[in-house]
């Protein structure tokens, strides 16, 4: 789309300098004045999108801020500090506002912070916001695609929210910041300023700013191109990081409902510009630079994600001899690239199929081998205990038949013994008769 834009524009420089083209003047009104019109109506018919990720600990103030911001009621229950990890929460909203419709998504960090361990925090936001980059790529290169219904969920500003320490940035911050900011546009916010003090708060911004700038990391700026909004931008730009105040409570002030926070010893109010930044970071993201914030993530970070990513894919845009890339040759090199890593692919499993195989098959020999041993140990003390008992019963048969003939012995005395005990008694009862 913005190389098109590039491309109309480049035709007009051409046109208007004559290059091929003559001016020539209207003799009357033919009506592509309203182009312009035209642009904006059929903007406003199809409506827009914005889409805020709002980085921070639990209990900084994220839901209030945005349903400050927006002057509305978000849902959405409280978080609670004892998540095993860091989730992304998206909630998408239809707004209002006169005939302009806005398609808002709030993403959410829940449980960032909350760990322990604190050093993959930032691991489920970068890879949330791929996610929506890869959606919006995978619809691009469908051949029927249909980009102008298409939900883009593209996180296009970041609120990153900074605890009121008054100190320094803490390293799950940096870190966390640093992996953002080739991916998304961030703006660094001071949450809950009210617990600071107004002399804290000016050290704290120049100690955070110059830790930002002494690690490398790349927050948005506003942009200063745009003689419109040059100055203001540039101003703001100095006052970064914003010092907020959240709170959707309205109280009496004067003879004016505001929104404030009130406490013992007096009043905060947000959209007092001596007591926070609430209605500058209100001015910068959605009244000024809403959409340069939506073209700045087209245009910069989604730009670099898909350029990664279709190089990853084998993609360019010239050959080494710098000519055009044909994609038919992209494809069939990437494809050749592909048959030849599945076929390395095959072949080593094949060798690892093998190589298990024979170690299977030497596990099996081995255990045959211990089985057979067994067994031969197990048979030869079979046959011992047999030879045992054989023997045993052999010396117990020999002393049965032993037995039997002394039996037999002892009787055939004893019958011998009867028999002579008989005829002794038949004597004696002769002699007892013949002497009477
Ligand atoms: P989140 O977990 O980051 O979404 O935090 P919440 O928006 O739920 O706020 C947590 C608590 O902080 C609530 O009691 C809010 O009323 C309070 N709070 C929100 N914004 C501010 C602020 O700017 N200043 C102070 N002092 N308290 C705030």
């Amino acid at each position: 789309m913005d190389d098109r834009c590039n491309r109309v524009r480049g035709d007009c420089h051409r046109f208007f300098l004559g290059e091929g083209c003559r001016t020539v003047p209207l003799s009357g009104h033919v009506g592509f004045d309203s182009l312009p019109d035209q642009l904006v109506n059929k903007s406003v018919n199809h409506g827009f999108c914005f889409n805020i990720l709002c980085v921070g600990e639990t209990g900084l103030g994220k839901s209030t801020l945005m349903d400050t911001l927006f002057n509305t009621k978000f849902e959405g229950e409280p978080a609670s500090h004892s998540q095993p990890g860091v989730q992304l929460k998206s909630s998408t909203y239809d707004l209002q506002e006169s005939n302009v419709g806005l398609k808002l998504t709030v993403v959410g960090t829940v449980g960032f912070g909350d760990q322990i361990n604190k050093e993959d925090s930032y691991k489920p936001i970068v890879e949330f916001i791929d996610a929506q980059f890869e959606a919006y790529l995978q619809e691009e290169l469908k051949i029927k695609r249909v980009l102008h219904n298409f939900h883009d969920s593209r996180i296009h500003a970041c609120l990153y929210f900074i605890a009121p320490t008054g100190h320094s940035l803490k390293s799950l911050d940096l870190v966390t910041m640093k992996k953002l900011d080739s991916k998304v546009n961030i703006i660094p916010i001071i949450a809950k300023s009210d617990a600071i003090s107004k002399s804290e708060l000016t050290k704290f911004k120049i100690k955070i700013t110059s830790e930002l700038v002494s690690n490398g990391v790349q927050i948005y700026q506003f942009p200063t191109d745009d003689e419109s909004v040059a100055e203001i931008n540039g101003t703001m730009n100095a006052h970064l990081p914003f010092a907020v105040i959240g709170s959707t409570e309205e109280l009496k002030i004067g003879n004016k409902m505001m929104k404030a926070r009130q406490y013992p010893w007096g009043t905060v109010q947000v959209e007092n510009e001596t007591h926070c930044d609430f209605v500058k970071l209100r001015e910068m993201l959605i009244r000024v630079n809403m959409e340069d914030l939506r073209e700045q993530t087209h245009t910069r970070h989604y730009e670099l994600y898909r350029r990664c990513k279709l190089e990853e894919m084998g993609f360019k845009d010239t050959d080494p001899d710098s000519k055009p890339f044909s994609l038919q040759e992209t494809y069939e090199a990437k494809r050749n690239e592909f048959l030849g890593e599945l076929q390395k692919k095959e072949e080593e499993m094949r060798q690892m199929f093998v190589q298990r195989v024979k170690e299977k098959e030497g596990e099996l020999k081995e255990a045959e081998k211990e089985l057979h041993e067994k067994f031969d140990r197990l048979k030869k003390l079979h046959q011992d205990e047999k030879k045992k008992l054989e023997d045993k019963k052999k010396s117990l048969d020999d002393e049965v038949n032993a037995f039997k003939q002394r039996k037999t012995a002892a009787e055939l005395l004893q019958s011998q013994a009867q028999q002579a005990g008989g005829s002794q008694t038949l004597k004696r009862e002769k002699e007892r008769k013949n002497f009477f």
